[in-house]
């Protein structure tokens, strides 16, 4: 792919680099709470095949929850809607991606939606697989052909910082279990995961993925489907609704692109039938959103009037 730096681009980075001193890296991961605060890249990727990036845009990042888009839609390829739409619903919920609550308060039990971790562990433990091991790879493969890298795979140290204090997300999958939506062993669920969340990429592959979203499922560049246009439908909108933790509806009013985000700084988003970008800045808001690659789309969104809506 041929991708080139370019110097609009770039000034628009410097300036929201500005705000990254507003936010903090997250460091409940305790391997994340080592990133650099001031950073920040982006890179689009077109549909003819050119690629436009400012900042470095070969650091790598963990996908974290920009996983749970990825690994929702294999599992829609595997099980189809209706299997997995049993197990976990389709409304957003106004509370932080970890929370516990609704869970209990929700008749019968179900998680809200696949993007919160609730969900997520749902449709994680739904990747079918003799092994953790078998599992990953399936999931790896899926990845490496949605950003056409064979060489992505996980920081083993992320994934292990993260085994090893997922309390809560333990304490999730207990409950889930408890309610007959998981049936698997709870800590080979939290390995996979963990590993899940710690998969390895750039804001190139980022963008790549993202233009897969925006292309209904297709990258235009290679010609081959990737996921039947109804599936990249469901994960827009997913994005769309809730692919923002509990800022996603400021987001849709304020920037109006589906995106979603994740811990480590990474927001993976797609321009319906336009491009897809990729974002890395792992200064935080309070709500777990990269806050210079938010002021980033707001800027680029209201410059080039790239909202949906
Ligand atoms: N691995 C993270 C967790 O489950 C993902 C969180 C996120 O990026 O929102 O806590």
């Amino acid at each position: 792919m041929f991708c080139r730096k370019n110097e609009e681009l770039q000034a628009f980075v410097y300036e929201a680099k500005k705000v990254t001193k507003d936010g903090n890296v997250a460091d409940y991961i305790p391997a994340l709470g080592r990133a650099n605060v001031e950073d920040l890249s982006i890179a689009i990727s077109y549909p003819d095949g050119h690629c436009v990036f400012a900042g470095d845009i070969i650091e790598k990042m963990t996908l974290q929850s920009i996983s749970k888009i990825i690994s929702l839609a294999m599992v829609l390829i595997e099980n189809g809607p209706d299997a997995v739409f049993e197990k976990v619903g389709m409304e957003p919920t106004g509370d932080p991606f970890n929370s516990i609550a609704r869970l209990e308060s929700m008749v019968p039990s179900k998680p809200l939606n696949p993007m919160i971790n609730a969900g997520a562990l749902v449709v994680t433990h739904l990747i079918s697989g003799e092994s953790v091991a078998a599992r990953l790879e399936k999931l790896l493969k899926f990845i490496r052909k949605m950003a056409n890298n064979s060489a992505i795979s996980f920081n083993e140290e992320v994934a292990k910082s993260e085994y090893d204090t997922a309390d809560l997300n333990r304490s999730l999958c207990y409950f889930l279990k408890q309610h007959h939506l998981i049936d698997e062993n709870i800590d080979d669920l939290i390995d996979l995961y963990t590993k899940q969340c710690a998969i390895e990429l750039n804001c190139l592959d980022l963008a790549r993925i993202g233009l897969v979203f925006a292309m209904n499922g297709v990258d235009p560049i290679t010609g081959e489907e990737r996921m039947p246009p109804s599936i990249a439908k469901i994960c827009k909108t997913f994005m769309v609704t809730c692919g923002m933790y509990n800022a996603s509806g400021e987001f849709a009013i304020k920037i109006g692109i589906p995106a979603k985000s994740g811990v480590s700084g990474g927001i993976m988003a797609a321009v319906p039938g336009k491009f897809g970008i990729g974002i890395y800045g792992p200064s935080l808001d309070k709500k777990g959103n990269s806050i210079a690659g938010i002021a980033l789309l707001e800027h680029l969104s209201k410059k080039y009037q790239l909202s949906m809506f």
